[in-house]
């Protein structure tokens, strides 16, 4: 239970709505920020507006999944007007105060960093991230659903990167009944790529796998579908990029030889928002109660 914890909830997307039921089930008290066209799941929470005094009363600050942009700015779908995380926000925290987000943008850093307030990135968790890689995947596999002509079954498929999404995604598409290349970088994915029933291939030679794919998913972070890539392609060949933007597709190039590139980022909120936002709630909640217990005398 979290029986006398005040946790500010700032922003977010459906999945937020699922942190906001489990943190209010635990028995925090939770003050919600950016929630004001949401009424039907957030009828019992108060709802406050981003301000230093309020700030100033919290134990936990959470984010969401996406945190907040170089600008400050906190994605919100449920507020009224834009929303603006300020140093002087996260300044006004208690000295004890813990920051909870997805991702940490570079500017959070630092004004966490400044404020000398301990922010925990839930998604670089490796437990979470492979939860989230799961609707990752399905919403990966939908998308290319809806943008061939083609079964999966059956088809030639790269999946490049075999880390949590990539693995989960190759073992989806295999079980689909696709012909699964994964593109990998050191011997031992490549023994377990192997023993999954894939075929693994080194990413340092990866043109020779280019003659007949019908479908190419990057979760590289780093440019690996170059233009000399692009242009060995087949037409036909479908992208879809999942990486972190800006993804790992020369999108400019491929749009130019007329070869369909599509950018996902976000799929666990898009096609999943109650699944992602349990997960999310269930990592957040575990560590909320292993602090709170760890701080008992
Ligand atoms: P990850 O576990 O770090 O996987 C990335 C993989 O790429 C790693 O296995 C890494 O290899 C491999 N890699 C990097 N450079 C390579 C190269 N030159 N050749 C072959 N492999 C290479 O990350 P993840 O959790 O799977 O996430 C992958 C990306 O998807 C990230 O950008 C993440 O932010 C994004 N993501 C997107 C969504 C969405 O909705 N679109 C959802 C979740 C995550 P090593 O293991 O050797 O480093």
């Amino acid at each position: 239970m979290l029986t006398g914890l005040y946790v500010m909830v700032v922003g977010g997307d459906e999945r937020q709505l699922e942190v906001i039921r489990r943190l209010h089930e635990l028995d925090a008290f939770v003050k919600a920020v950016g929630f004001e066209l949401e009424h039907e799941r957030t009828s019992e929470i108060l709802k406050v507006p981003l301000t230093v005094e309020e700030c100033a009363s919290v134990d936990i600050l959470v984010m969401p999944v996406t945190g907040m942009s170089e600008t400050g700015e906190v994605e919100a779908k449920y507020a009224k007007h834009p929303l603006f995380i300020r140093p002087q926000h996260i300044g006004a925290l208690p000295t004890h105060a813990k920051v909870y987000t997805g991702f940490a943008s570079d500017a959070m850093r630092l004004m966490c960093d400044h404020a000398n307030v301990t922010f925990v990135e839930l998604l670089k968790r490796n437990d979470l991230a492979i939860f989230n890689s799961i609707p990752t995947a399905e919403g990966a596999v939908a998308m290319a659903i809806e943008h061939t002509n083609v079964t999966i079954h059956g088809s030639e498929v790269v999946v490049l990167g075999f880390g949590r999404v990539g693995m989960t995604l190759a073992r989806l598409l295999k079980a689909m009944g696709a012909k699964v290349h994964t593109g990998v970088r050191f011997p031992e994915q490549f023994a377990r790529a192997y023993e999954m029933g894939l075929n693994p291939f080194y990413t340092v030679d990866w043109l020779e796998q280019l003659d007949s794919i019908d479908l190419l998913f990057n979760t590289i972070p780093s440019m690996i579908v170059t233009a000399k890539v692009i242009a060995a392609m087949s037409q036909q060949t479908v992208i879809i990029d999942l990486a972190t933007k800006p993804g790992g597709t020369d999108f400019r190039f491929a749009e130019k030889r007329q070869i369909k590139a599509l950018q996902a980022p976000g799929l666990p909120g898009i096609v999943a928002p109650k699944t992602a936002g349990n997960m999310f709630a269930s990592t957040l909640c575990q560590l909320i109660s292993e602090d709170m217990e760890a701080s008992l005398p």
